[in-house]
């Protein structure tokens, strides 16, 4: 059985020939499991099979995540051409995160959760479609501490702000969990002042649906739009904290 530092230096190694910034962190099965919407923890049990009650009675879930580097942010909304920049990182990070996680499940004798479903944008006629068909591996990065929950409803990393990938890991190991990130957007609103969808998500049914339609829209070659992610490293409140690779 491997350890938690262990563990931790898998990671790092493969952040290190990926020439990318990472992390991990851990939290119990149970608790995600509890937090996840029926249709969610029924994907759960799904994946577990018949091993199930032993990742709820001691198991837990590793939360993965790569960052961007500060080239790949940047080119966020600056025409469709230097945009596709952005969005050939997404499906390299994702691919970049299925091969970890892949490697970590083998480590930790796990189940990965496969990085977010592509191409679906222009297949569901509705986003709520789209939350019953995987398990949230916000919800899981949330759970673990891996940052906060912000106000464009990402999570918010110390040091990645919200311009990293998450993928997970199910280990019937015991690992010690992570502290939750006791912190919070506090007054900055740079998401909101880039995104007018988020600016008004009170007064609208779903923003998240606007913002479905809105990256269909972009047509780019990954479902991306990310204005709100450049918003949050480059302008606001915590960007002097935030620090990604500049390759
Ligand atoms: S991804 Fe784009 S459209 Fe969606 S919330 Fe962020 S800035 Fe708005
Ligand atoms: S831009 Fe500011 S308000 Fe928006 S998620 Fe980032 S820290 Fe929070």
């Amino acid at each position: 059985m491997i350890s938690k530092v262990e563990l931790v230096k898998i990671i790092e190694s493969n952040c290190q020939d990926l020439r990318r910034n990472g992390d991990t962190k851990t939290t119990t099965f149970t608790s995600v499991y509890k937090s996840l919407m029926p249709s969610q923890q029924h994907k759960l049990e799904e994946l577990c099979g018949t091993h199930f009650q032993k990742f709820l009675e001691d198991g837990s879930i590793i939360s993965l995540a790569l960052a961007y580097s500060e080239a790949e942010i940047l080119a966020i909304d600056q025409g469709k051409k230097k945009w596709e920049i952005y969005a050939e990182a997404y499906n390299k990070l994702n691919n970049e995160l299925k091969i970890l996680s892949e490697k970590v499940a083998i480590a930790t004798q796990g189940i990965p959760i496969l990085p977010t479903i592509d191409g679906i944008v222009g297949k569901i006629s509705h986003v709520q479609e789209y939350f019953p068909m995987t398990i949230s591996h916000r919800l899981i990065g949330e759970f673990a501490g891996m940052g906060w929950r912000g106000k464009n409803n990402l999570i918010i990393h110390p040091k990645f702000s919200c311009a990293f990938r998450f993928v997970s890991v199910l280990t019937p190991l015991n690992f010690p969990s992570d502290p939750l990130l006791d912190q919070t957007c506090e007054d900055c609103t740079a998401c909101f002042n880039i995104c007018s969808f988020l600016k008004k998500q009170s007064k609208l049914n779903d923003y998240r649906e606007n913002c479905r339609k809105y990256i269909r829209h972009l047509d780019l070659s990954a479902d991306v739009c990310g204005k709100c992610i450049k918003a949050c490293y480059f302008t606001s409140k915590f960007n002097e904290s935030f620090q990604l690779t500049t390759r």
